[in-house]
């Protein structure tokens, strides 16, 4: 075994490698650009190695920098994760030239699978089906258009060094072909640096069910299928094990061409074969294709791990330091259903739009696998890949898994920037697949109804109220929140929610019941022994605050924003003639009279409210019609305290 190994990545990945490797006694040596100094993965790790600026170019992908921090610290291994230089056999060949060992595979296997073409070609030859289709040399437009209609439509063009769905374009009918190989070409050349493509006929309702292998060079296992047919933009989003449906027959036919694929490029290391799947007719077993192999460990592979009882990275370790593969295929069996959801900074409705920001409160539910690279207080940069976090459930059913998922997602609490959590949490709900009805086309058919943020109900909404008055957290602290120190045990709030604004009145009605008055609807919130009741649910929610943000975490995140009225009516209200008392509160001091002329911004009023004074100005030059209060009053919100005459314009 190791003594020490560097960690050529970031994130949750080079998380997940640094735990296995403590467990193991390994020593760690992490590697982080000038953006991760203070990242998790580099708290975790032993050590850590400055090797440049945040752009992957200037650190991540730097191997040569890479390799002299492993020499430095004493390291005999490099584990490079997935993305990066994980599938790049030129840092391969450079990490051996060091003398130091890469944990993975050969750089010669890396090259065999690197494109989607040669490696087409050499599947077919190790009488693993391929899917019908052409991945010739020639890239002659007129001849790919032939192909394709050859091949028969619908077919997918695809960039043959393509890789997380770049590259490729579903075509329907011949009409569209010259236009979708123009762009698929374009992306090809722009993202991997080569416009090659390949034709491939469209597979019906397909299934993407890939399967795990594993070798040592020579021979290999297989830890059966994971089913990724959830996606969106070709990229997974949910992933689980076993797929729903297989049968003993489909899984033997599809475990065993994955291992010939693996032993006909002499694979060592953690491998994953790709196939896709018509699932038009249940699942067959002459009814899957080869697609691609990643020559690496995968995202998804903590389902795997879950339904195996193996750590994968463990394994990685051992092979790559020179034990044999630590199981025989009789040895390795499938104990209940894992599922994985893979949590973003993304926003849904605005097409899964990448997101970045700080995170100001992360929390996760008892009882979930959570593989995740940041914490609280961390930021989700616009330098690398907006995931948050993978959360992995492992039940004794399909069904049990899917419904602690959806609990877990529930209870998951992350603030300070959009996440994906609600739609995944609609996601792992949705009749179809909770049926086991999957194909990858899912996502998009039942986009409108899985993407719609959800929108809280009054009873969340009270919580809110509750929350942006210091009453919700700590429980049954009215008199700590002040609310008996105060005059009118009358106090309104004003809150935004997606977009909306929206009053809300609380009125204390004895030491632990709220009367809430939310405009069309009124709520009575009651506490007991600690107990939070909303009429008469009973409410295990949470909220946070940050700033004037406000999330109530119950069953979903909903965001509101705390509007200060008062720091509105020093600002705005230009239009209006009358100055009002934004909030309920004490007239304090009075600086206006009938007759005077006022410029705008000049303040005429002092309401002292929630503790503080705020101080009311004119919005406007004019002058002073009358005076509505005086000094020492009590007024409603919204009560006319000053107005100016009409204005002569
Ligand atoms: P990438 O290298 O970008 O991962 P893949 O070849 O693995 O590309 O394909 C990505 C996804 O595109 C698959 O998971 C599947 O959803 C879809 N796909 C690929 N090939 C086909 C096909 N022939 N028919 C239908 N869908 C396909
Ligand atoms: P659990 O039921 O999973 O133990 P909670 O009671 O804290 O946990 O929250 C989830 C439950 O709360 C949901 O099953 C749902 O019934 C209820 N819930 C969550 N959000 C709302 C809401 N906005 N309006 C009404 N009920 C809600
Ligand atoms: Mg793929």
């Amino acid at each position: 075994m190791f003594d020490t190994i560097l960690i050529a990545n970031r994130g949750e990945i080079a998380c997940r490698v640094i735990e296995t490797a403590r467990v193991l006694g390994v020593t760690t040596v992490a590697v982080y650009s000038d953006a991760d100094a203070a990242a998790r993965h580099v708290a975790l790790a032993d050590r850590a190695v400055h090797i440049g600026g945040p752009a992957p170019k200037d650190s991540y992908l730097r191997g040569d920098a890479i390799i002299a921090a492993a020499r430095a610290s004493g390291a005999q291994g490099i584990h490079p994760g997935y993305g990066f230089l994980s599938e790049n056999p030129v840092f391969v060949e450079a990490v051996e030239a060091a003398g130091l060992t890469f944990i993975g595979p050969s750089a010669k296997a890396i090259r065999a699978m690197g494109l989607k073409d040669a490696a087409k070609a050499l599947m077919e030859e190790a009488g693993v089906p391929v899917v019908p289709g052409y991945h010739g040399a020639d890239q002659d437009p007129e001849l790919l258009a032939r192909e394709a209609e050859a091949i028969g439509y619908p077919v997918l063009i695809k960039a043959v060094a393509g890789g997380g769905g770049k590259g490729m374009r579903l075509v329907e009918a011949p009409g569209g072909f010259a236009e979708a190989l123009e762009s698929a070409q374009g992306e090809a050349q722009t993202s991997f640096g080569n416009p090659a493509v390949l034709i491939e006929k469209y597979v019906q309702k397909p299934r993407h069910i890939e399967v795990q292998v594993f070798g040592d060079g020579t021979h290999a296992v297989h830890l059966f299928e994971r089913d990724c047919s959830l996606q969106r933009r070709h990229q997974k989003v949910i992933e689980e094990a076993p797929a729903p449906g297989m049968t003993e027959e489909m899984r033997t036919a599809m475990g065993d061409a994955a291992v010939r694929a693996a032993e006909a490029i002499g694979y060592s290391g953690a491998g994953t074969v790709e196939f896709i799947v018509d699932g038009s007719d249940g699942l067959r077993p002459d009814r899957f294709w080869f697609m691609e192999m990643n020559t690496r460990l995968q995202v998804e592979h903590p389902v795997t791990e879950e339904i195996t009882g193996v750590d994968l990275v463990e394994w990685q370790l051992r092979v790559a330091s020179g034990e044999a593969l630590p199981a025989r295929q009789e040895d390795l069996t499938i104990t209940g259903h894992s599922v994985e959801a893979r949590i973003y900074a993304e926003d849904v409705p605005a097409g899964f739009l990448p997101s970045t920001g700080t995170i100001s409160h992360l929390k996760f539910a008892d009882g979930a696998r959570v593989d995740t690279g940041v914490r609280a207080g961390d930021t989700i940069s616009p330098w690398y890949d907006p995931m948050i976090a993978k959360l992995t459930i492992h039940g004794p059913t399909r069904g049990a898994a899917l419904r602690s998922m959806e609990r877990a997602l529930g209870w998951t609490e992350i603030a300070g920037t959009v996440t994906n959590v609600s739609f995944l949490k609609a996601l792992v709900a949705e009749p179809g697949f909770v049926a086991g009805d999957v194909d990858t086309g899912l996502v998009g058919r039942e986009l409108d109804t899985l993407a719609p943020a959800p929108v809280a109900c009054p009873k969340a909404r009270s919580i809110a109220a509750l929350a942006a008055l210091g009453l919700w957290d700590g429980a049954a602290g009215v008199t700590d929140a002040g609310f008996t120190l105060w005059a009118p045990l009358l106090r309104s709030v004003l809150l935004e929610h997606r977009g909306e604004e929206f009053a809300v009145k609380v009125a204390a009605a004895g030491a632990e019941r709220f009367e809430v008055d939310l405009g069309e609807v009124q709520t009575v919130v009651t506490c007991h022994d600690g107990l939070w009741w909303v009429d008469d649910t009973k409410v295990l929610a949470r909220t946070v605050r940050d700033g004037d943000d406000l999330t109530v975490f119950w069953g979903n995140g909903y965001p509101f924003r705390v509007i200060d009225p008062l720091a509105r009516a020093e600002g705005a209200g230009a239009s209006s003639d009358v100055i009002e008392a934004p909030m309920p509160g004490l007239v304090k001091a009075l600086y206006a009279e009938a007759g005077q002329a006022v410029k705008a911004g000049d303040r005429l009023a002092v309401l002292e409210a929630m503790k503080m004074e705020h101080g009311l100005l004119a919005a406007r030059d004019g002058v002073v019609a009358e005076v509505l209060c005086k000094a020492g009053d009590q007024v409603e919100a919204g009560a006319p305290l000053v107005r100016l005459e009409e204005d002569p314009d």
